[in-house]
């Protein structure tokens, strides 16, 4: 039997391939157990990709295996409970999974194990998720890393590529299994969802087809483009990864293959190969820090006098602030259920700094509506644009908002695409509207106010206003 979890996939995963090697028939189980244990539920975004992929390795499976995915849902007990029931009827030889890293999840899988070894029933996982397991990175002393750099080099030395498989040859054996329609996951009241549906393809075979378009048409020029939001500068990837529809080091190891054969993307490569790594970096903080989505990682920043004002959440979730790449990006995410980088970047330093909201806000906000949301990369992010984070941006370094959308979208093309009202306006207004002269506003239709908001905050005051409230961390610091 294999446990299916992060990992839809049926090539390049070790647990199906070792479960496949047993030669015998192999049950393809998938519990759904966010809704009786403490498992935190998926946000709508990702409920609406889990449905897709599920739907795309059911078939896969059928197509290459025989069988389909034994769907079930758990009581409180978890997959044990619903192997308990399943062993009534079936002889089960072992059961195989790929591990995941959060300390509830480690030790879920831990008295999994060891109900199925009281029950001599072989018990079997494998890294399918990550380029190195946590415990397998540490410094010489034995303790994890804080600091990326490090943790980068210690990673990126000695990779062994063992989620690579052969093709799995098996058969699989379809058990009585829950309707996926049952589980309610495609939004209905209303279905908000068309966005995503045009923007990406769930599923093993999306997932290869976009690395491959991602090869042939951005990787060359990655390490510059991809800053740039007006560009498609990113692989994109990282929903397929979080789903483990591809393996990570399926990827790693095409990219350096692409690089051998292209030397001249030499850096590019090695610029994507990075974020990969940070990646694993995030992964290595959950691991090792308990409820990294709860509670400050730096301590110190539990001192902080976090605002709490609901019209300024909503007009920051809403994209309307004001600002119009940080409204550009808030409409993005809500259309596609994704939001690049440097975007993700400047919207979250606006809610911590600007409105001097608690990142557990905008943590929550993206574990709704990302599909890319991830129980490591999601906290350990925002805590990294909090100031609270591993190695994170110091709380200081105040992005300003005007001046990053001058940057990183020179010709205004993103806040354009994703603010329309504004779209007519000369580009040198575009990340200001507020300073163009009346004349300029009206010829563009633009009614400050009216046909887009005037900004909620002003910048510099804001700013100031972020650097004085620090001011309690930097002294919780000191008398530490
Ligand atoms: P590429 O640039 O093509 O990078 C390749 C892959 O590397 C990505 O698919 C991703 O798996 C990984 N990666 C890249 N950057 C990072 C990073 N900074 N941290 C961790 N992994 C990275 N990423 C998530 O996967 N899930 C999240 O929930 C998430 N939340 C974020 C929240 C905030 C506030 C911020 C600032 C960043 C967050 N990120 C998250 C990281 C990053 O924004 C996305 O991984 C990236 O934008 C995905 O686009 P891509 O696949 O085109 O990336």
């Amino acid at each position: 039997m294999v446990l299916f979890r992060n990992d839809l996939r049926h090539r390049d995963n070790p647990a199906f391939m070792a479960a496949s090697k047993a030669g015998l028939p192999v049950v393809c189980l998938y519990v759904r157990d966010w809704t009786s244990t403490n498992t935190r539920p998926p946000g709508g975004a990702r409920q609406w990709w889990l449905n897709k992929s599920l739907s795309s390795l059911n078939a896969s499976l059928i197509d290459r295996f025989g069988g389909g995915l034994t769907l079930k849902t758990s009581d409180e007990r978890g997959a044990v409970g619903i192997i308990e029931d399943l062993l009534e009827d079936l002889d089960i030889a072992g059961v195989f999974w790929n591990r995941r890293y959060s300390p509830h999840d480690v030790e879920a899988d831990k008295s999994l194990k060891e109900w199925l070894k009281a029950k001599e029933i072989a018990a079997e996982s494998f890294n399918g998720h990550l380029l190195k397991e946590p415990w397998t990175v540490s410094t010489k002393d034995g303790r994890p890393y804080r600091v990326f750099t490090p943790f980068w080099k210690s990673l990126s030395s000695d990779i062994q590529l063992s989620s690579l498989t052969e093709r799995a040859d098996c058969e699989v054996l379809q058990m009585s299994s829950e309707d996926q329609q049952d589980w309610d996951m495609h939004p209905t009241k209303p279905d908000w969802s068309a966005g995503l549906s045009e923007t990406w393809t769930p599923g093993e075979n999306g997932a290869r087809e976009r690395l491959e378009h991602f090869f042939e048409n951005a990787l060359s020029g990655y390490d510059e483009n991809r800053n740039r939001p007006d560009k498609r500068g990113t692989s994109r990837m990282s929903p397929h990864l979080s789903f483990g529809e591809i393996s990570v080091q399926r990827i790693w190891a095409d990219t350096l293959k692409v690089m051998s054969d292209r030397p001249n993307i030499e850096a590019d490569g090695w610029s994507f190969l990075r974020e990969l790594g940070w990646r694993d970096f995030s992964f290595n903080l959950l691991f090792f820090a308990d409820d990294l989505a709860e509670k400050n990682w730096n301590a110190k920043f539990d001192a902080f006098p976090w605002e709490k004002d609901e019209s300024f959440l909503e007009a920051w979730q809403s994209g309307k602030t004001g600002y119009p790449i940080v409204d550009a990006g808030m409409r993005e995410l809500w259309h596609t259920g994704w939001m690049h980088n440097r975007v993700r970047m400047i919207v979250g330093s606006f809610l911590v700094k600007h409105m001097r909201h608690d990142w557990r806000h905008g943590e929550d906000w993206f574990w709704d509506t990302l599909v890319d949301a991830d129980p490591a990369s999601n906290p350990a992010s925002w805590q990294w644009v909090a100031g609270s984070g591993a190695d994170a941006a110091p709380y200081f370094r105040v992005f300003n908002p005007i001046t990053q959308g001058q940057k990183f979208d020179p010709n205004g093309d993103y806040v354009r695409k994703w603010v329309p009202e504004l779209k007519s306006l000369p580009t040198k207004y575009l990340n200001e509207p507020w300073i163009a002269p009346k004349e300029i506003l009206k010829q563009a239709g633009v009614l400050l106010g009216k046909t887009y908001p005037k900004p909620i905050v002003d910048h510099k005051m804001a700013r100031q206003a972020a650097l004085k409230a620090y001011e309690a961390v930097k002294n919780a610091k000191d008398a530490a």
